[in-house]
């Protein structure tokens, strides 16, 4: 069931991602060599609370930390210990969550950590961009596939692997609400965007070949051949004149 937002509920889900944003922009103020990911759970957790909110990934399913934070060949939900230390060279993908007011906000950025080399750089604005040309396809009358086609061929015709086994998602009073948005697929098919609807659309792109592991922590998902991997997510409404970005990547930029 997909449900479709009011204006009313569109504000309080941009309320949530706005402080998504910058929790981001916090925690990515704080990624310097020598912090470790467990610290860096602690200044989102409680730059979340100071603000009025909850962390929602915290026990989302028993996940035992209020933020993901994956380095390197960690593509997504990476658990926050103080083993991970940050050191020059990573890219660090942080995924956060916040629960206010009875909506949840999700979203998630790739920082660099310093000087990147540059193939890495270019994969990191390869997965940005492709979030980009997803996003333009996010408009009432278009399906999901439009999305998926765009996010992926773009990554694709970089030579990029493209994540097949997580996707992004509606967003509302859950986290997790219908439909899927996976980040591969056909133009045309899927469910029809329509006016009202919020999703997450959250490309996963590896630097080779697309297949991951899960870890034994049973979160922390990595790309099976160790190459790099980038994560960013936006949440958008579909709106009448187009897309609405939930999410303000700009306050991160800064
Ligand atoms: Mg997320
Ligand atoms: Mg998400």
């Amino acid at each position: 069931m997909i449900y479709l937002k009011t204006d009313e509920e569109i504000e309080l889900l941009r309320e949530n991602n706005i402080l998504v944003s910058k929790t981001l922009a916090e925690v990515g103020r704080h990624i310097k060599p020598g912090v470790t990911a467990k610290q860096l759970d602690k200044i989102a957790d409680e730059f979340i609370r100071s603000h009025g909110a909850t962390p929602a990934f915290l026990g989302y399913q028993g996940y035992p930390a209020s933020i993901t934070v994956s380095v390197n060949e960690q593509v997504v939900h990476g658990i926050p210990s103080d083993k991970i230390v940050i050191k020059e060279g990573d890219i660090v993908s942080v995924d956060i969550g916040t629960f206010m007011k009875g909506f949840v906000g999700d979203s998630a950025y790739t920082f660099a950590v310093g000087e990147i080399a540059d193939d890495v750089r270019q994969l990191l604005d390869v997965t940005k961009e492709a979030l980009y040309r997803g996003t333009a396809q996010a408009k009432a009358g278009n399906r999901i596939g439009d999305i998926s086609a765009a996010v992926q061929d773009y990554a694709e015709s970089f030579g990029y692997g493209v994540v097949r086994e997580l996707e992004g998602h509606g967003l509302g009073r859950k986290m997790h609400e219908s439909p899927g948005v996976p980040n591969y697929g056909l133009r045309g098919r899927g469910p029809v965007l329509k006016e009202g609807m919020v999703i997450c659309i959250e490309p996963m792109i590896t630097m080779g070949s697309r297949a991951i592991v899960f870890e034994r922590d049973g979160w922390t998902v990595r790309t099976r051949d160790r190459k790099p991997a980038a994560h960013y997510e936006f949440a958008v409404a579909i709106r009448k004149d187009g897309p609405d970005v939930l999410t303000d990547f700009s306050i991160i930029e800064q």
